[in-house]
């Protein structure tokens, strides 16, 4: 920490800064100061996909320049502090969607062991844990596996997204969701296809509904 802020702190203890920008200073509990809010183009919608098994799917902002440029920074720069501000950003879908009523449990859409050991976090993970824990729901850290090596899904078409992601997910510890309701949470909602395997996987093994929360969909409607 640089002396400024060091000096900054002292004569402002209440005051900390944005985490988007990193330029702007709050003296409330929020991560996002009044310059990013205006940058972000809030939904707070749901996506009618027809899954058979996630039962809604929800997402939080509009796909515009800057959520996309903050998304890459989250998941390819390491900048995995972003989790505050974008979890923030999905805890007010949960309240204006009032979906925190229909849930037992928070998980999210794991990804490969290796690709986390590479990126050093699961952003989705981290984005389920805020959530979980701000709201203090139940949270299932280890419950849903990726347990085969996928291709990247953004450079396949649809079929070839499912013929992908066939099978690549399994479930274990089951007996600490069986008929729970499941909120999933995962970045990014492009098909529903992750979001509907993960969902398949959670209900067979004995989960009663799900339901799935993005930050935001480049699905064009
Ligand atoms: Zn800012």
């Amino acid at each position: 920490m640089g002396i400024v802020r060091i000096m900054k702190n002292i004569l402002f203890p209440g005051e900390h800064i944005c985490l988007f920008c990193k330029e702007n200073m709050m003296d409330d509990s929020s991560h996002i100061c009044t310059n990013c809010m205006e940058l972000i183009e809030f939904a707070n919608r749901e996506v009618k996909l027809n899954l058979h098994h996630v039962e809604s799917i929800y997402y939080s902002v509009l796909y515009n320049r800057f959520i996309r440029e903050k998304i890459h920074d989250f998941k390819f720069q390491g900048k995995n502090y972003l989790y505050r501000p974008f979890g923030e950003i999905l805890i007010n879908t949960i309240e204006v969607k009032d979906i925190k009523n229909k849930i037992d449990a928070v998980t999210f859409v794991p990804i490969h062991r290796r690709k986390k050991a590479l990126r050093g976090y699961n952003q989705s993970e981290l984005l389920a844990f805020y959530v979980a824990k701000t709201l203090n729901i139940s949270f299932l850290k280890e419950h849903l596996i990726k347990s085969k090596w996928t291709l990247d899904q953004n450079r396949l078409g649809k079929l070839d997204r499912e013929n992908n992601l066939k099978g690549s997910f399994e479930a274990v510890n089951i007996e600490d969701f069986k008929g729970k309701e499941i909120l999933l949470i995962d970045d990014i909602i492009t098909t529903g296809t992750t979001m509907e395997e993960c969902g398949k996987v959670l209900v067979e093994n004995g989960a009663k509904n799900v339901y799935g929360l993005a930050l935001t969909s480049s699905i064009k409607n």
